[in-house]
């Protein structure tokens, strides 16, 4: 029988009806592209392939053998080089040993590295995250990679709501030019999805966001990150002003918006209307979307968070409000649905999660581990990936709707992951 192209069963299966099937019914399926997968990140990853030979894992395993061949998310911050625009090459070639088609190019060094980010864009899309210590993870997507990127994001997100969405204004509170993935992918899935969409800020370059989050090591550092940080101060105040503009504007033409940001921007919006006495119900159906889980300021519980919004706004969570779950190094959201915020598993990804010893858990009932996936939708990068986030799945389902599949009830972040099996494993490979 002639194999059916890959991209034809992607097509098949991302899409958005899917979510209301039982997801038994692409079981056999998902396994048929993840087996597929595993031979090709087998044939054209070197990093994925000596993991495979360390663990002995051939290229003809069974799903239920490659938990054993997954990367931890660190590998994809494992870069060789402090400043990757300064050394172009070194960077490229860590890059080379990850994806599955090297790139053959030569990039002069940049000063800066949003630059240099802009330069390689024409070969491959790095987007980027990242976290406390100014170093970020990295995830290059071809094209292929990214159009089932945002096609995965759409999909899930216009099933949340309705097709109705798709006429709605989108009002984004980000920045229109930015390879940071958070900013990214919200910005494409809703142009994907409505040809209204008003983008609040010009843009984000890395080099700022790598002085934001890099403990600084000189004093000139010092001076640098305090005039960084008073500029974030201005920019989100600008921000606030903006979105203040914008939401009036819509409020006084009964326009039906989708309003989305960082759970911070939205909490100090709705902050400050409360503050002084005002308040913009949002007409119709309109939706608060939030990205980047919920991490308010120290002391704010999520209940108190919707309370506000509900008191600015008149959004009632988890009704009108919608915090999707995603990662950089993954083509999938994990939506939360609206009638019970539950964030649900679309039937294009297999997720599993794993005890402290890096063995899968069983997957009935509830339970608690560091979640892992397998991602078909990822081609340029193997898409087998263990996440630093300690997860509650209930693999019942969700009380609260009639879709299937698990869901993801609890996200932590694990702590401490320094140290374990298969992370000694990669810092070997990655450091020769
Ligand atoms: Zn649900």
């Amino acid at each position: 029988m002639k194999q059916l192209k890959l991209t034809s069963l992607l097509d098949y299966l991302v899409r958005k009806e899917n979510l209301w099937k039982s997801p038994e019914k692409f079981e056999l399926l998902l396994e048929e592209l993840i087996t597929r997968m595993h031979r090709f990140y087998y044939d054209r990853s070197s990093v994925y392939r000596k993991l495979c030979d360390l663990e002995g894992v051939s290229q003809t395993a069974r799903v239920d053998d490659l938990y054993k061949v997954m990367l931890i998310d660190r590998v994809f911050k494992s870069y060789p080089t402090e400043y990757p625009e300064r050394e172009p090459g070194k960077f490229i070639a860590w890059l080379n040993k990850i994806m599955t088609k090297p790139l053959r190019v030569t990039v002069t060094p940049k000063r800066s590295l949003q630059k240099f980010l802009d330069d390689l864009s024409q070969y491959i899309w790095l987007s980027y995250s990242s976290g406390t210590t100014g170093r970020f993870t990295f995830i290059p997507r071809d094209e292929q990679t990214k159009e089932f990127c945002i096609r995965s994001f759409a999909e899930a997100a216009v099933a949340i709501s309705g097709d109705y969405v798709r006429n709605m204004h989108f009002i984004l509170a980000l920045p229109r030019k930015t390879h940071l993935f958070i900013s990214w992918i919200p910005k494409e899935v809703a142009e994907r999805i409505s040809g209204k969409v008003t983008v609040l800020l010009n843009e984000i370059s890395a080099d700022i966001v790598r002085a934001r989050t890099k403990p600084p090591a000189t004093f000139s550092e010092k001076v640098k990150s305090s005039i960084i940080g008073l500029l974030g101060g201005i920019m989100k105040s600008k921000l606030i002003k903006k979105l203040y503009s914008e939401v009036e504007k819509a409020v006084a033409k009964r326009e039906e918006i989708i309003l989305f940001g960082s759970m911070p921007v939205m909490y100090a919006f709705c902050k400050k209307l409360v503050e002084r006495g005002e308040r913009l119900e949002l007409p119709g159906r309109s939706i608060v979307v939030t990205g980047g889980g919920f991490k308010l300021e120290k002391g704010v519980s999520i209940e108190q968070f919707n309370k506000l919004l509900y008191e600015a706004l008149g959004i009632p969570a988890p009704e009108r409000h919608v915090d999707g779950y995603g990662m950089c190094e993954c083509n999938i959201l994990f939506y939360s649905c609206v009638e019970g915020g539950e964030k649900h598993v679309p039937p294009w990804v297999k997720v599993l999660l794993l005890d402290e010893e890096l063995r899968p858990l069983p997957e009935y009932g509830r339970q608690t581990g560091r979640l892992a996936f397998f991602d078909p939708l990822a081609q340029s990068y193997p898409g087998f990936i263990i996440t630093g986030d300690k997860v509650t799945i209930n693999w019942n389902g969700c009380s609260k709707c009639s879709r299937e599949g698990p869901v993801i009830e609890k996200i932590e972040r694990i702590k401490s992951e320094e140290g374990r099996g298969c992370a000694l494993v990669l810092g070997k490979i990655l450091g020769e």
